[in-house]
């Protein structure tokens, strides 16, 4: 039988890397495609030789031509940390509406399946908590996250006109805050930037007072979660995350103790528009998929902290 040819866009990301890796190992032939915007080729370095892998730098926003026939598509083509799509919102936008459409036509033209990975920011700062499905959202429209929310937003939108439309088996899971090895170490998200703060010895930012939480999910339950969402029956949207819910400032303090670090919290200013809480109802996930996170917050701090400390030895013999 022929194996199965699998297209990962954004496949050198931090997340996009760990499921190129489980779906080579699954023994899946895997095409990764990256533009490198927030991608790196350390994250794929060890899939480089392997000949069911290969990887091509291609920006899903230009106009490409993909002669060959794909199985699967999984969408993970966009910069997903606020610092990162705040310094390129345009590209931002065009890659959630051009790229997502481009991918969408080369899923028809292969007759594909299609996952979206979209984001628990279409829920914005949310007045439902948790946040199931069927919530709408409180999205500010023109503010310095819109770029992101409203550009996955516009995504979905599309995604369900394609599949009405053209009959396309295309899917959406909303993911929420994913943690793991080879998010990089500054890009600027709490818990990537905690571990290198802490590591250091230096001050750990906690932006406002702290109170604000998030909920954490390992990045090996995520991929789980998304392979079974394609291998699934359902469309979604079905929201992925861990329901376990944190202040920042609870969070803060894990990391220094984990790490036994010397650092101090500071605080400093609550960025614009940052969501006062979050935690994803996962029921719609559980029941349809099957799926549940296995691995808690501090079980996957202590599995993350080994990629931080080597991060930090080798950018230190650089300096
Ligand atoms: N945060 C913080 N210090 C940092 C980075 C982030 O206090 O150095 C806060 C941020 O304001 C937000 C939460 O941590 O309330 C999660 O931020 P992150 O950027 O990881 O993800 P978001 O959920 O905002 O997309």
């Amino acid at each position: 039988m022929r194996k199965k040819i699998i297209l990962v866009a954004g496949g050198a990301g931090f997340i996009g890397s760990h499921l190129c890796r489980r779906l080579v190992g699954d023994g899946y032939k895997v095409i990764c495609w990256d533009n490198l915007y927030s991608g790196r080729l350390e994250n794929i370095a060890d899939l480089r030789g392997n000949s069911n892998f290969s990887f091509v730098k291609t920006d899903i926003t230009k106009k490409f031509s993909f002669k060959n026939k794909v199985d699967e598509i999984y969408n993970l083509a966009c910069i997903a940390s606020p610092g990162g799509y705040q310094r390129r919102p345009l590209e931002t936008l065009l890659a959630s509406s051009v790229g997502v459409k481009n991918l969408l036509d080369l899923a028809v033209q292969c007759k594909a399946k299609f996952l979206q990975t979209s984001t628990s920011e279409v829920y914005g700062d949310p007045l439902v908590h948790p946040q199931k499905e069927s919530y709408w959202g409180n999205v500010n429209p023109v503010g310095e996250r819109s770029c992101y929310d409203e550009g996955k937003r516009f995504a979905e939108s599309l995604i369900y006109t394609y599949r009405n439309l053209y009959k396309l088996e295309a899917k959406i899971v909303r993911i929420f805050n994913t943690y793991g090895p080879k998010m990089h170490p500054s890009d600027g998200r709490a818990i990537s930037t905690f571990l290198s703060q802490a590591l250091t010895g230096k001050p750990v930012t906690v932006f406002g007072d702290g109170l604000q939480t998030r909920s954490f999910c390992y990045v090996s339950d995520m991929v789980s979660g998304l392979i079974l969402m394609m291998k699934s029956r359902e469309f979604g949207p079905i929201n992925l995350g861990n329901p376990g819910e944190f202040t920042i400032l609870k969070l803060a303090g894990l990391i220094v103790k984990l790490v036994r670090s010397s650092s101090q919290i500071a605080h400093l200013d609550l960025p614009a528009d940052d969501p006062v809480k979050r935690k994803p109802d996962i029921t719609l996930a559980k029941k349809l998929l099957g799926w549940q996170p296995k691995i808690s917050l501090e079980e996957g701090l202590k599995l993350s902290l080994p990629y931080y400390q080597s991060q930090i030895k080798s950018r230190s013999k650089v300096s």
